[in-house]
């Protein structure tokens, strides 16, 4: 054997949810997994032998909706996802500013809306500390963005510009542009900023590969490529062996378009497809998020007439999904709200009605509010629920934002993993990064505990659903390889599978360990090949 892995907790996240002792790894895949008593017969003069003293091993996690790519090229611009208040994201902002005196455009990502009053941050705080230079910062879930004057003025957004398709102007009391743009009417800015070069893109995923693969994941999904400079910077770093992720990626339906779309979505589909790199799925966003009242109701927000965002009229809708099936498209879509999510299972069930069922491997993503009624129709119709299991527990996000705007009844199910587990829907995780934290094991605390890692000392968020741990880590490996199509060759530690290993410090079976959020990343292998260890294991 090259490596012999012993003495330890191998999680193998089978169907039987098998734990042995030990794996051994030749050529690259998984070829023995037994006792520690019996390792000993798998070693010889050439084996690497790494004694884990009953730490645990999982099989690599998979990450089934995020944004690496986008998130990568973010990271070496102005960051404010560890801004945690109005001050702290102007602070963070000025001093990105100056030390960029060079830049035309000062933009970034990452403020949230629980920073701000009514989570819409306003054109004079910015105005403040960039009065020329024009600035636009997205938020941390990517649907609404802060704009300066100067960024408004180039977009020649006045009081009299009406709001977009899909998109809102927010505006003060005396009716003109307050600095926040919600969902559609970003992109009146967002299309003057000097667009990503392919030398960004390339770095950006190559950043956002090391820091995954540091955090165990060894497969991701990247949940929107709408750029074609994005899908060639995959390419290229494929076509250079530097891709160590296996990387799923989809292309963007864009609503403004018509079908005849699809032709391009096919060639690039081809072209994207190599090595590590899979193309098989198509994006369509069906709303927004409920924060900034776009997700789609299918009652109105509490005391309004304001059912959200649908980004489609139904049969709209289903004639897309039916086309994209029809060409063999794995369908992914965003969807937070009830309504969103019913038309969303009534343009799949067309699908399957028109093409036929097959092995369509159909998801939706986020999944904030099903209807009791929908619940059944994932199982029934192979529809592969794909959520964000960090956003599920008290937060600004869900307390202050949410709960009072869609009033106690819809409040009892948010977030519903555990029914939708125990209607026999087959789960994935997504961590949507860098809406959130890319990093499993908080994302696992939270399946398991409904809890916030950050706040440790809150009540549960509706603790019927949660799901076990076992199940947690089966999703967040199994069922995320599932989705991804790679669960034949990955997602468990089974005999002749691929040889991609995550090492924990601990035991994360034990509770005694403390909570899972807090276990780190020793060691992560693709193929049997490191492609991280903590410099402490002196690998
Ligand atoms: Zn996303």
């Amino acid at each position: 054997m090259d490596l012999v892995l012993t003495g330890g907790r191998i999680f193998c996240a089978d169907e039987a949810l098998t734990v042995a002792e030990a794996v051994a790894v030749r050529d690259g895949r998984i070829a023995w997994i037994g006792s520690a008593a019996e390792a000993a017969a798998h070693v010889s003069a050439k084996t690497r032998v790494l004694e884990l003293d009953g730490r645990t091993v999982l099989p690599g996690f998979q990450d089934a909706h995020c944004h690496p790519a986008e998130g990568g090229v973010e990271l070496a611009r102005c960051v404010l996802n560890d801004a945690d208040s109005r001050e702290a994201c102007l602070e963070t902002i000025a001093r990105y500013a100056a030390d960029h005196p060079e830049l035309e455009w000062v933009s970034g990502s990452g403020w949230s809306i629980d920073s701000f009053e009514n989570g819409t941050p306003s054109r004079a705080d910015l105005d403040a500390i960039l009065p020329d230079r024009p600035a636009f910062f997205d938020n941390r879930d990517g649907h609404g963005a802060w704009a300066n004057s100067r960024a408004l003025e180039l977009a020649g957004i006045t009081r009299q510009t009406p709001d977009p398709s899909g998109g809102r102007i927010e505006r003060d009391a005396d009716g003109e542009p307050q600095g926040t743009l919600q969902e559609h009417a970003m992109e009146l800015v967002r299309d003057l900023i000097p667009p990503t070069t392919d030398e960004e893109w390339e770095a950006g995923i190559l950043r956002a590969q090391a820091a995954f693969h540091a955090l165990g994941i060894t497969a991701w999904q990247d949940a929107r490529i709408d750029d074609p400079a994005h899908l060639a910077a995959y390419r290229a770093v494929a076509e250079r062996c530097e891709l160590t992720m296996r990387a799923e990626g989809n292309l963007l339906w864009e609503r403004e378009r018509g079908e005849e779309q699809v032709e391009e979505l096919l060639t690039q589909r081809v072209e994207g497809s190599f090595g590590r790199l899979r193309i098989r799925g198509a994006k369509i966003f069906v709303d927004g998020v409920l924060e900034n009242f776009t997700g789609a109701l299918l009652e109105p927000y509490a005391g309004t007439d304001n059912y959200g965002i649908s980004m489609f009229e139904p049969d709209e809708l289903q004639r897309a999904v039916v086309l994209l099936d029809s060409h063999g498209f794995q369908v992914h879509m965003h969807t937070i709200g009830d309504a969103a999510v019913r038309d969303a299972l009534d343009a799949l069930e067309a699908a399957a009605q028109a093409n036929g069922q097959r092995d369509s491997r159909h998801h939706l993503a986020h999944l904030q509010l099903v209807h009791p009624d929908d619940l059944p129709r994932f199982a029934a119709l192979g529809v592969i629920p794909n959520v964000s299991p960090f956003w599920a527990c008290h937060s600004g996000y869900v307390d202050v934002l949410t709960e009072p705007f869609i009033g106690p009844e819809r409040s009892a199910r948010m977030y519903p993993f555990g029914s939708l587990h125990r209607a026999g829907a087959r789960l994935a995780f997504g961590s949507d990064w860098m809406v959130s934290t890319s990093d499993p094991l908080p994302q696992l605390e939270v399946a398991v505990t409904r809890i916030s890692p950050e706040t440790r000392d809150l009540e549960p968020l509706l603790p019927e659903e949660a799901l076990d741990l076992p199940t947690a880590l089966r999703t967040f490996t199994a069922g995320s390889a599932h989705v991804n199509f790679l669960d034949g060759e990955t997602g468990t530690l089974e005999l002749s599978k691929l040889a991609d290993v995550v090492v924990l410090d601990r035991d994360i079976l034990d509770p005694g360990n403390g909570p899972i959020g807090d276990a780190r990343v020793l060691l992560t292998l693709v193929e049997g090949e490191a492609v991280y260890a903590d410099p402490a294991l002196g690998w």
